[in-house]
This record gives C-alpha cells, sequence and structure tokens, in this order.
C-alpha cells in the first residue's frame, strides 16, 4: 500500500471535481427540484450520499493498493511450459523475460514504463488514479467506475429534472442558465465516459481479457484468419468463471473493492487446459 500516491495533481483534481459535483447535485439541483426537508429530496440526497462515499472508497482503494508486482523470488513454471498442449505453450505458460527489470516475467505480466517494473495481469497504467490497475487492484478499478457511473446518472437525472420544473425567466439572470447548461454537459460527458468505461470492462471480463491483451488478441485473431483459423484467448474459462475471477466467488460481495481473498499471487492463471 502506498498512500503517497495520493499526493498527485490528478487524484486531487479528480477529488476536486466529485466534491464539485456532490455540492451542485445536493445542494443546488435536488434542493431546487425537491427541497431538502421532502421525503423525496431526503431520498435522493441519502442515495446519492452512499453513491459519493463508494466512490470515494473504492477510488482511494485503487489508488494506495498496489497493482500487484512480480515477487522476487519467481520462477516460471517449467513443468507446464514443457506442456504439449500447443496453445498454452504459445500463449500462457511460455517463459518470458523483462530486458529492463532483467528478470522472468509470469504470464499476463507486462513492464510499465510509469511504475518502471512489471506488473502482474497488467490492464493499463491509469493517470486518474496514478497507478497501474494489474491484479490486485483491478476489482477496485471496476467497481470504482461502476459507482461513478451510476453516481454520473443520477447526478444527470437531477440536473434534467430541476431544469425542467424551473421557470425559466427570459430575461432572467443568463449566469444561472449557463451554470445548468455547463453542469448539464458535464454530468453528461462523464456518464458517457464512465458508462462506456464500464461497459468495455464488462466486456473484457466476460471474456477474462486485459486491455493490453484485447490488442493482442485483434492481431492474433486477425493472424488465424488468414490462417483459416479461429482465435480463442487461452485464459478464457467460459463466461461465469471469469467474472468471478475478478469480483470473487460471493456474488453478495461483488461491489465491495476490498473483498479480494479470491486472488492468489497472480502468477500463473487457469486456463481451459490447465485448472488451477
Ligand atoms: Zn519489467
Ligand atoms: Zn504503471
Amino acid at each position: 500500500m502506498k498512500f503517497q500516491r495520493l499526493v498527485s495533481i490528478p487524484i486531487i483534481a479528480m477529488f476536486i471535481l466529485l466534491g464539485f459535483v456532490y455540492y451542485a447535485t445536493v445542494f443546488i439541483f435536488m434542493k431546487d427540484w425537491f427541497g431538502l426537508e421532502s421525503s423525496n429530496g431526503l431520498l435522493n440526497a441519502l442515495i446519492f450520499t452512499f453513491l459519493a462515499f463508494l466512490c470515494v472508497f473504492s477510488f482511494i482503494v485503487s489508488v494506495v493498493i498496489d497493482p500487484g508486482y512480480v515477487p522476487p523470488s519467481y520462477v516460471p513454471d517449467v513443468e507446464h511450459s514443457a506442456a504439449s498442449d500447443q496453445e498454452s505453450q504459445k500463449n500462457s505458460v511460455q517463459v518470458r523475460q523483462c530486458d529492463k527489470c532483467s528478470a522472468h516475467k509470469p504470464p499476463r505480466a507486462h513492464h510499465c514504463k510509469v511504475c518502471r517494473r512489471c506488473v502482474l495481469r497488467m490492464d493499463h497504467h491509469c493517470l486518474w488514479i496514478n497507478n497501474c490497475v494489474g491484479y490486485q487492484n483491478y476489482k477496485a478499478f471496476l467497481v470504482l467506475v461502476f459507482y461513478a457511473t451510476i453516481g454520473s446518472l443520477h447526478s444527470t437525472v437531477m440536473i434534467t429534472g430541476s431544469a425542467l420544473q424551473r421557470e425559466w425567466d427570459i430575461s432572467g439572470k443568463p449566469q444561472l442558465k449557463i451554470f445548468y447548461v455547463a453542469c448539464g454537459i458535464l454530468m453528461v460527458s462523464l456518464s458517457l465516459a464512465f458508462g462506456t468505461l464500464f461497459g468495455w470492462h464488462v466486456f473484457l471480463i466476460s471474456k477474462n481479457m486485459t486491455t493490453i491483451e484485447s490488442h493482442e488478441a485483434e492481431q492474433a485473431a486477425w493472424l488465424a484468419r488468414k490462417s483459416g483459423q479461429s482465435y480463442r484467448h487461452p485464459f478464457n474459462v467460459g463466461v461465469y468463471r471469469n467474472i468471478t475471477l475478478i469480483l470473487g466467488p460471493n456474488m453478495l460481495t461483488w461491489l465491495y473493492p476490498l473483498a479480494v481473498s479470491h486472488l492468489k499471487d497472480g502468477t500463473s492463471f487457469p486456463t481451459p487446459q490447465h485448472s488451477l
């Protein structure tokens, strides 16, 4: 865990953005639409506050938790690499070496130029969490994007509702209209950005792929097609199992970012040929 990662400009910018969205949604738009003393206003404020809390919590978890680094004692599983199955030999248990770290690289690990080390099951380096998204913090990242999507959508509904019920005085102050339009554009953009990102990662986990692997798979699928074959991602062990490998076997804790006791050391992964 590294709390120092919280002290960076993108992280502070995210906290300011969240603070602004929270304030505007609850104390301007909800207050204007329902009034915070009404049961509707109170209920919406409570739901939104809970969502904002979950966002902050999963955000902090994604930032401070290490993404998972290659243990110094790691040695490749030579027994598996000698497996006769060609696909697993080629894709999953191939002996890989990182030139920059001068060390063995487990399957699915990649060297991150920003972190300057190899990251287990690396997805991508995310500027907005000032951290790599890897084996240990991928669940927290995914849950964060989920809460951010729901929160943005809730805020968009509040802004729209508040704007529609308002009696706009044509000759009134233009600043308020500009503020509403600017907040509307911001929330629709955030909803689209988070929603698209969440949809993309749901697709990825259904295939048990990382963002890096999805690019590699495109190339591999093209090469396979050229030779009249079809490509199958070597770590795809079926949709439900793929999901439980990321979110955990207990559905009740899927949305809790710290429920990661199902994670192992991140140096080996089940394949349809070798179930771990
Ligand atoms: Zn490396
Ligand atoms: Zn990184």
